[in-house]
């Protein structure tokens, strides 16, 4: 029978440790947001070795007195609260009382600080946890931290410890948060002797962005506001030209302290949705305020993570201040487009074909049984004709949309006369019958390079990706047929096990009757594994793990359930691009005609499901200033 026993107040603070201090960033975090909790205006930060050697936090805050300084090395001191009600209004980045405890147990540390008042300093020294007298020191008022030897009694952790650059990547990081959030914070990192950072305090927010993340970027800045109550958001999203291949660049404060919150991350992915590649982020710094109790900060060690009282609230105000933004801002690539990869470049060409042409083949039947009836010469079956019978997919939306740019997108649809409608010439490639296509007033427009589409436009003239524009009407198309009505599930023969982590496996339990309307059936098994007995019909040839899998991804995203319409989009857009015409494709000039007219029927035209643009748009006046003409 192993015995209890009390852990020793080393062995606590070791443990404590472990969860505070995991790398020489954290040293770097928590004592610069002791600096701003003593008011210093003035942070100078200076690490060796990527702060595995040395880690120097220098400021001019309001120190501390000397017979005070063994207290602020011991652990569960503080002088930020002092009852419990204190916990639920915290007003400063500190107040657990045991960062600098923490640090001295798995290092060598020498503090030295002095008060205003005071007429000297002192100095203490911890090593590995024993604490040294306290002596005095000369030194000016604020406060001198020095961190060696991050776990040299903890040869584990040093284990852990990455490279040099690797780790000076993570105090880099972890200077930005804190400078981000005080832009008049005078501070300078140095790594090695060599600047890093020196900032010397900014005028303002977007100065100080600048600043740290360059030009471009802040030139790319969308200002945002909104405030519901007493909850203020305001900062700053980037144009969709500018995104990241992870989530990283998304900070977000919280009444001046950092934090990472998976459900507004969400909100700003959806706000994107369709603007950004798949797999790309946006790009955000915001800042939240509110009163302090409308937040409990002490979830989390680092406190990173919080927890809101009204964490749904906060989404849809986030969503929607940044929905209505996008709606009144012109979010149209304009020349000079900037790089993007091709996101879905096959990898074997081959399968992809089959897939492709499946998926054609799927959607072509989909538009051919809301359409005309067989038979009828009048109308074909071309993907891209919207001279069905059916109203509600010639146009499924009012067609006075403003879109977004406000710019050559004609306010009302084409007069439509079938028998004005010249036949157009059968295209090898999925329009075996003549397709009519509305006369007026389309667009004079041509194919070259086999991918991209020349057209004049009002006043000037557009850059089409045809790719990226027929998804984007395919994607239109499919959606409005799909909302309508149930989608088909086929039943599987047998019935196909998926293996899943513990959370996936039971979200996905818990979400049986949605995924089940998005006709995908799934029964337990047992443990982790759930079985697929029936999925999609329109997905037949992905394969019922996958198609799950990526379903699993959304309703663990956290945030606000994503509803049917949301996990429909998800699968509509992989159903698009694969069905769209692509880069390559010849195209009649019938053809080219019918799909640089469809752009006029649908909204959101200027990005394809996959937020490429669909168009690049010059106008006559830039392309006069161009020709200086002008
Ligand atoms: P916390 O920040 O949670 O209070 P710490 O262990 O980080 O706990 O610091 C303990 C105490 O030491 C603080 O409450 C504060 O009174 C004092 N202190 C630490 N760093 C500084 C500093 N740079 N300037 C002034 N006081 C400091
Ligand atoms: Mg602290």
């Amino acid at each position: 029978m192993p015995t209890i026993r009390r852990l020793s107040q080393a062995l606590i603070n070791k443990i404590a440790a472990g969860e505070v201090i995991e790398r020489p960033a954290s040293v770097v975090k928590e004592l610069m947001e002791n600096a701003v909790d003593a008011g210093a205006t003035r942070i100078d930060v200076s690490i060796e070795s990527g702060g595995t050697e040395l880690v120097r936090v220098c400021d001019n805050g309001c120190g501390i007195p000397a017979d005070e300084l063994e207290l602020a090395v011991t652990a569960h001191a503080t002088s930020k609260i002092a009852t419990a009600d204190d916990l639920f209004a915290v007003a400063t980045l500190g107040f657990r009382g045991e960062a600098l405890a923490s640090i001295a147990e798995v290092s060598r540390l020498v503090l030295r600080s002095r008060t205003a008042d005071a007429a000297g300093g002192a100095e203490i020294s911890v090593h590995g946890g024993q604490c040294s007298a306290v002596a005095p020191c000369g030194c000016p008022t604020g406060t001198t931290i020095e961190v060696r030897d991050l776990f040299f009694n903890t040869p584990v952790r040093r284990k852990f410890l990455r490279s040099t650059p690797t780790e000076l990547g993570h105090v880099s990081e972890a200077f930005l948060r804190v400078v981000l959030a005080s832009p008049q914070l005078h501070a300078t990192l140095q790594h090695n002797g060599r600047p890093v950072f020196e900032l010397s305090g900014e005028q303002g927010w977007l100065e100080r962005i600048e600043r740290v993340f360059g030009r471009e970027l802040a030139e790319s800045l969308i200002p945002v506001e909104s405030a519901d109550g007493p909850v203020r958001l305001s900062g700053y999203v980037a144009h969709p030209s500018q995104s990241r291949s992870n989530n990283r660049m998304q900070y977000l404060f919280l009444n001046g302290r950092c934090i990472r919150d998976r459900s507004l991350q969400h909100a700003l992915g959806e706000a994107y949705r369709g603007l950004l590649l798949t797999g790309r982020y946006p790009i955000a710094i915001l800042a939240l305020e509110m009163p302090p109790e409308m937040a409990d900060v002490n979830v989390h060690p680092t406190k990173l993570e919080v927890r809101f009282q009204d964490s749904g609230r906060l989404y849809s105000q986030l969503l929607a201040t940044l929905r209505s933004r996008f709606l009144t801002t012109d979010l149209t690539t304009r020349v000079p487009a900037p790089a993007q990869t091709d996101a879905d470049s096959p990898h074997d060409p081959a399968a992809a074909d089959r897939a492709r042409q499946q998926l054609v083949d799927w959607a072509k039947g989909q538009v051919e049984s809301w359409g005309p009836r067989p038979g009828d010469a009048a109308a074909g079956e071309f993907p891209f004709d919207t001279g069905s019978q059916d109203p509600s997919l010639a146009s499924p939306r009012p067609l006075e949309l403003t879109p977004l740019t406000g710019r050559w997108m004609p306010s009302g649809p084409a007069p439509r006369d079938p028998s004005l409608a010249p036949q157009s010439p059968t295209s090898d490639l999925q329009s075996p019958t003549p397709a009519p296509y509305p006369l007026t007033p389309v667009p004079r427009a041509l194919q070259v390079h086999d991918r991209y589409l020349v057209a004049e436009s009002d006043d000037g003239v557009m850059l089409i990706d045809q790719h990226a524009l027929h998804e984007r009407i395919l994607y239109e198309r499919l959606r409005a047929r799909i909302l309508s009505g149930p989608v088909e599930s086929q039943s599987l023969l047998v019935p196909e096990p998926v293996d899943l982590g513990p959370a996936e496996a039971a979200a996905v339990l818990e979400h049986r009757e949605l995924l089940a309307r998005l006709g995908l059936k799934i029964e337990p098994f047992g443990g982790n594994t759930v079985l697929v007995a029936g999925y999609p019909a329109m997905l037949a040839n992905m394969g019922p793990a996958d198609v799950l899998r990526g379903l699993v991804d959304r309703l663990l995203s956290g945030g606000k359930l994503p509803d049917r319409r949301d996990l429909l989009d998800d699968l509509l857009h992989t159903i698009a691009c694969k069905a769209a015409i692509k880069a390559g494709d010849r195209l009649t000039p019938e053809e080219v005609a019918a799909l640089v007219e469809q752009r006029h029927l649908i909204d959101d035209a200027h990005h394809c499901p996959h937020g490429r643009p669909t168009a690049l748009v010059f106008s006559r006046d830039e392309l006069d200033k161009l020709f200086k003409r002008t």
